[in-house]
């Protein structure tokens, strides 16, 4: 595009004089103009191919889906369409959308400082480092915050080796920690890795779940004199499909990291706050593992938000100068203050016990769906809202996603991978939503069957 000066300043000013509008104000004319736009801006300015991978584009006949607001567990597009949201954003609207609560904090710090200064001490920073540190299990206790998941990976992975002075991880087959260079070094998928090779050395891959694997790859290690500087994994594989590991399987690496001098980080980044039915993942085995990241979440839905954290012990590493890892935005006031109101919310609406009756709930419904009609479903699995419903095929998986979408319920599984569809709703959301979910779901079983 050239170079237009006038229409750039334009173009700023006619999307934002739309959104300074109050909601009633806004023209019928002026919504389909939105969505007209945004598919035409999304095909020449973001990028083409989602066009054709998002079912809201390829689904919806007339005007594509186009976001334009939320609540709770209910979104809207441009047009005024209602979508039931089983997808939370994959975890990053566990308090729902919109919380007041979290609104409500956020605006009140937005009216004294959005950011910090960089140089004076920021009392919201501070504070949620203690807020995590008595919420975190075992000594963990400091805390560096950051915008998004991958760059809590990545700090980790730092901090893991300046403490241990090695330089080998040990990750999981199918892990997903990001998608940075140092994060997808740990990504346990070839599609993203192997056009970036080589990435970062000396990283080894246990399938999830399998402990034995893990200390046959940490003895050959040391027996090929390679240190290894931790051993990472998701304590419940999101991306992956929702899926748990053995209850042995968590124990069992806190006690072959301490055994063999390496470091165990949990990467909470979906699963913490509640998701899967307790504050974290890590403790239904009551495991304390060495360095936490956190993310999505964490910023309670409305302002982005990450972090790592570690014992003081580890930590230690980084207080001779703390200027070895920094970053100019995270961990903003705004975002600890959003932070800081979705814990509350977690801690108000019991959020994690919520998250495990909506299992005990959903689970008995969603096995007699399968029971109802045969041949769709090979497996449904979960902890907590985190539950995967995993399809005989990618094709199966598409139908049923893109039948959902059409009957307004929005769950992940794109053209591209619909094998397993994640639900993963807001934790807060009402039973009667749940219920029509699973109504939605039956009729699109129907559709598939017939
Ligand atoms: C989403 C996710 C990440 C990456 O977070 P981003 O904010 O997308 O960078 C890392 N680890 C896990 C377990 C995740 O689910």
């Amino acid at each position: 595009m050239h170079r237009d000066l006038a229409l750039a300043k334009a173009e700023a000013s006619r999307i934002l004089d739309i959104v300074r509008k109050p909601e009633e104000a806004i023209t019928q004319q002026e919504r389909e103009r939105i969505a007209r736009d945004t598919t035409e801006n999304f095909a020449n300015h973001i990028n083409k191919g989602f066009l054709q991978y998002r079912k809201s584009v390829t689904e919806s006949g007339g005007f594509a889906v186009t976001e334009w607001m939320g609540q709770g567990s209910i979104l809207r597009d441009v047009l005024g369409r209602e979508f039931i949201d089983m997808l939370g954003g994959f975890g990053l609207y566990s308090y729902g959308i919109r919380h007041p609560r979290i609104v409500e904090a956020v605006k009140a710090q937005l009216d004294r400082s959005p950011q910090y200064s960089q140089e004076m001490l920021d009392p919201l920073r501070a504070q949620l480092g203690k807020v995590l540190a008595a919420m975190t299990p075992g000594d963990i206790q400091y805390g560096f915050f950051a915008n998004s998941g991958t760059e809590a990976v990545e700090g980790a992975l730092k901090l893991a080796k300046f403490h241990t002075g090695k330089a080998g991880f040990i990750s999981t087959l199918k892990g997903f920690h990001g998608k940075t260079l140092g994060s997808l070094s740990v990504m346990g998928k070839a599609m993203f890795r192997e056009p970036l090779l080589p990435l970062l050395g000396n990283v080894r891959f246990a399938p999830f779940g399998d402990a034995d694997a893990v200390e046959a790859h940490l003895a050959s290690a040391k027996a090929v004199g390679e240190g290894i500087a931790a051993v990472i994994a998701e304590p419940v594989q999101g991306e992956a499909g929702a899926v748990a590991p053995p209850d042995d399987y968590w124990p069992r690496l806190r006690e072959l990291c301490t055994r063999y001098g390496a470091l165990l980080i949990a990467d909470e980044v979906q699963t913490g706050f509640g998701r899967t039915g307790a504050i974290f993942g890590v403790d239904h085995w009551d495991v304390a593992p060495d360095i936490m990241c956190f993310g999505k979440a964490l910023g309670g839905g409305v302002v982005p938000l990450s972090g790592f954290m570690s014992t003081p012990e580890i930590w230690k590493v980084l207080e001779p100068n703390p200027f070895m890892h920094t970053t100019t935005t995270g961990g903003n006031p705004l975002a600890c203050a959003s932070a800081l109101a979705g814990i509350e919310v977690m801690f108000e609406e019991d959020l994690p016990a919520q998250a495990k009756a909506k299992n005990d709930y959903l689970m008995p419904r969603l096995q007699g769906l399968a029971e109802r009609h045969p041949g769709i479903f090979r497996e449904i699995r979960g902890k907590g809202l985190l539950i995967g419903l995993e399809f005989m095929s990618g094709e199966v998986g598409y139908k049923v996603a893109a039948g959902l979408f059409s009957r307004r319920v929005l769950t992940a599984g794109t053209l591209t991978n619909a094998e397993c569809i994640r639900i993963e709703p807001a934790l807060n959301v009402p039973y009667d939503v749940l219920d029509e979910m699973l109504n939605r779901l039956e009729d699109t079983l129907r559709g598939i069957a017939a």
